[in-house]
């Protein structure tokens, strides 16, 4: 019997992976341009790690992860998000007293248990960015401005969103407003969100349901309760965004579905995705690193979601690439090899069809792969020391009389 794929995983195959390249590319040449260096993360930890980060009574956690116990009875969790264990690594390297400041990016598969259905997937690629040591709200500005170019350069239409969810000394109090609220309005809440109320009511702003969603739009808004620290540190990241030209909405009732966000939270999105429309979003997260048990260091940072990415950009448009060396004959043939050698050597894409079909036949592979040019090579060119060259763009055949007037032709 055939065997397929897992529920909710995809291969990602030519020509899709195209897409997959040229956003990780893009990626990768905006990122660096700010300075960040990429680390490569292990796929599985201690559950611990998103138990103590993401939280326990978040949906990741309580239902999204996948768990397993490995032979030396190790309670171990494949990744659902790649922050965790970045701040993992840069206090297990001891990275706080080396550098100033460590900007990091990782590119790789999370995990998450959910109803794949379009951009939703159980196993799904995301590329992200850490800041680490910066608690200026110019490194917010910074890394946001940076998100929004990576996602120009891709040319993807998108809107923003930005909120503060304020620190650990102001959010206790709009916790109790917030609690205060939504008991008085708990039988329209869903069964999770009865249960997470009283320990961690900020999930609710994030729920999906449908009747959450409705008891959401009349809660008392964060922003109003910021402390001075907060509220200064939130103006002045709008300020900033606006000197930096980044065009953004406010949205109080967004909290993003993990707990170790603090100040800053942000997402883009797009509306040519219907439900899963947050194609990239982050936030700071200033007490994240002395909660796993680093220095207290200040940090922000986002993630990409390159499934959903890879639903807006068309391919990039192919031009014609490469040589194909069409043969004829057991000479042309043992030319040809050497040929492509010789090609390949000076990093030019060639290809050489080893069936020796019919001439029809060997165009007809060319074409199909989009080759720019053939050489051809038969009995007679091996025998007069020339090549056949034909530019499959503009149809014309030409002599050619040295392998360097042929290089240079290419
Ligand atoms: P959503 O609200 O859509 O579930 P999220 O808040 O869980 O997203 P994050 O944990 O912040 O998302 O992950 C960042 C990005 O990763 C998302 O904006 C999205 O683009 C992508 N992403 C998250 N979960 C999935 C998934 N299951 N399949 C594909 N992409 C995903
Ligand atoms: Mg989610």
């Amino acid at each position: 019997m055939e065997i397929k794929t897992v529920r909710g995983v995809e291969d990602i195959i030519p020509p899709k992976s195209e897409k997959f390249e040229k956003i990780v590319e893009t990626f990768k040449n905006t990122v660096h341009l700010c300075g960040f260096k990429k680390v490569i993360l292990p796929t599985f930890e201690n559950i611990a790690l998103f138990t103590r980060s993401v939280g326990e009574t978040t949906d990741i956690v309580q239902k999204e992860m996948y768990l397993f116990e490995d032979r030396g009875g190790r309670k171990i969790a494949l990744r659902p998000e790649g922050t965790a264990s970045a701040v993992r690594a840069y206090i297990q390297h001891g990275i706080y007293a080396k550098e100033p400041f460590t900007k990091w990016f990782y590119i790789g598969p999370m995990f998450r248990y959910e109803r794949p259905q379009a951009g939703r997937n159980r196993q799904f690629y995301q590329a992200g960015c850490e800041i680490f040591g910066i608690s200026s709200p110019g490194s917010d500005a910074e890394l946001i401005k940076m998100a929004a170019k990576i996602l120009e350069n891709l040319e993807i239409d998108f809107t923003l969103e930005i909120n503060s969810i304020g620190c650990n000394s102001c959010r206790p109090n709009y916790k109790t407003a917030l609690i205060n609220h939504l008991s008085s309005e708990k039988e329209n809440l869903c069964q999770d969100c009865k249960n997470r109320l009283d320990g961690n009511p900020l999930r609710v702003l994030d729920c999906k349901n449908k009747n959450c969603k409705k008891v959401v739009k009349n809660v008392p808004i964060i922003t109003d309760y910021l402390c001075d620290k907060c509220k200064n540190h939130f103006e002045k990241v709008i300020e900033l965004l606006k000197t930096l030209e980044v065009k953004f909405s406010l949205n109080p009732f967004m909290v993003r579905g993990l707990d170790y966000y603090t100040k800053t939270v942000f997402e883009f999105k797009s509306k040519n995705l219907g439900a899963q429309s947050t194609i990239l979003a982050g936030g700071r997260y200033d007490n994240l690193i002395k909660e796993l048990g680093g220095q207290e260091t200040p940090a922000l940072g986002f993630a990409m979601g390159i499934e959903r990415i890879m639903l807006l950009i068309e391919k990039s448009e192919k031009n014609r690439n490469g040589v194909f060396i069409s043969t004829f004959g057991e000479k042309g043939y043992l030319e040809g090899l050497k040929t492509a050698e010789i090609l390949r050597n000076r990093n030019i894409y060639t290809e050489i069809d080893h069936r020796q079909g019919s001439f029809k036949s060997q165009f007809k592979t060319a074409n199909r792969l989009n080759m720019k040019h053939v050489v051809i090579i038969g009995d007679e060119e091996v025998e007069n020391r020339f090549y056949s060259f034909k530019c499959l763009e503009t149809g014309k055949q030409e002599r050619i009389e040295s392998l360097a007037e042929l290089i240079a032709r290419i």
